[in-house]
């Protein structure tokens, strides 16, 4: 039987996951590979976290959950929104899912209709074009390449608005890039998309404590955009819990209500024993999240240090998240014996199967010629791989 929807051939499976797992059967089959595809900080989630959820367990928080989550936990939420961010929103504004990934897929489900234009300035993180695609809205990509540290104009932006655009999706700092936009940054787009009020702005904010710059300001600190800003956040990466799924929307009450129509019908609320992970999270201290950024910091530092070493890679300071997103065009028509790079892609599989390092390939975040490594690794991981990769990278005339 292979009757599969046109909606699901359509769609292209998560580029970061495969590459991942490429990478751990090699491992299985006794390659010593140094996996840098899958973004995921490589702590362990901190003990008072763990502490909550073996005591939810004991407490019996066995039971569904309300569909938009706890309201002790969106209320904690609320908290760390108003604390962190100084936004102000009431519990009923936040929905509770199975990480950010699922959050932004239903607020796409709940608010594009089919050919809705959505803009995505890229390179973009690989889920975002799939999730329009489910929602069969229609893409529209913005390039910003290294030479602009990946970040879109505001006169861009403005070329890219059509009567049918309804959301863009932004995403800082970025997953792939690291890039940050400033404070003026940030306005300048918002004084743009002010004049538009039927566009819907999407920010993935779920690498904002991973961030090498201070503070990492929000769209919705401006006045004239913030009642469609609905926010995208969780404990993923902040608090290294990527397994335990917990991710949130916050934003304008009808979205917040419609995600959670779809929500009910379609997984019901997240786990219960997760969200009272989470909630412990939202409500401790920053501390152990600084441990891990400053971690962070020191690895950019160091990877960045040994990039430019690497000839024929152009890159970028990185500023937040802990990816690295060198430029590899200088490699495209050239050889390794018989071996010939044509494309990005080429590139990173030459990489696998010579120097034994997982990247992936830009053209999975809309952009190729580039490749992306994530440092999310210790420091001897980092500097065995950059050295692997110089050596293989050398080989190739
Ligand atoms: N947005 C971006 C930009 C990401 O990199 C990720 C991590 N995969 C997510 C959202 C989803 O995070 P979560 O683990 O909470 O689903
Ligand atoms: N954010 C991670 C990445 O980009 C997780 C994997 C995924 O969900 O795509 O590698």
């Amino acid at each position: 039987m292979n009757q599969i929807s046109q909606r699901i051939a359509a769609l292209s499976p998560s580029a970061t996951l495969a590459m991942s797992q490429k990478s751990a059967e090699l491992k299985a089959a006794g390659v010593d590979v140094i996996n840098m595809s899958v973004g995921e900080p490589d702590f362990d989630t901190p003990d008072f976290i763990k502490e909550a959820a073996k005591k939810a367990i004991d407490d019996n928080f066995s039971r569904y959950t309300p569909v938009a989550g706890y309201l002790s936990l969106r209320k904690a939420i609320a908290g760390k929104l108003l604390r962190e961010n100084h936004i102000e929103f009431a519990p009923e504004q936040i929905v509770v899912g199975n990480g950010a990934k699922q959050e932004l897929c239903n607020v796409l489900l709940a608010t594009i209709n089919p050919g809705d234009e959505v803009i995505i300035p890229v390179p973009a993180w690989v889920s975002y074009v799939e999730m329009v695609k489910l929602a069969e809205g229609v893409t529209v990509e913005v390039y910003a390449g290294v030479e602009q540290d990946f970040k879109i104009t505001p006169e861009q932006l403005e070329k890219a608005i059509t009567p049918k655009t309804r959301m863009i999706m932004l995403n800082s700092p970025s997953n792939p890039t690291g890039s940050i936009y400033s404070h003026d940054e940030l306005k300048a787009l918002a004084d743009v998309l002010a004049k538009y009020p039927d566009i819907i702005i999407l920010a993935d904010e779920i690498y904002e404590h991973i961030n090498f710059v201070g503070e990492v300001h929000s769209i919705s600190e401006f006045e004239n955009v913030r009642d469609r800003v609905v926010i995208i956040n969780g404990v993923s990466k902040a608090y290294a819990m990527t397994g335990w799924r917990i991710g949130y929307m916050a934003g304008p009450l009808p979205i917040a209500k419609a995600v959670t129509k779809l929500q009910g019908q379609y997984t019901s609320g997240a786990s219960s024993i997760a969200q009272k992970a989470a909630e412990a999270a939202y409500e401790g201290s920053l501390d152990c999240v600084e441990e891990m950024r400053k971690a962070f910091e020191r690895r950019r530092n160091l990877i960045v240090s040994l990039a430019k070493e690497i000839p024929g890679w152009t890159v970028n300071e990185p500023q937040g998240a802990f990816y690295l997103f060198p430029e590899v065009k200088s490699f495209i028509g050239k050889r390794d014996g018989d071996r010939v790079i044509n494309t990005s892609g080429d590139y990173v599989m030459y990489l696998l199967e010579v120097a034994h390092v997982a990247c992936v390939d830009g053209a999975a975040f809309c952009a190729p010629g580039y490749m992306r490594l994530s440092y999310a690794t210790s420091d001897d991981n980092i500097r065995e791989a950059m050295r692997r990769i110089k050596e293989a990278s050398e080989r190739l005339k």
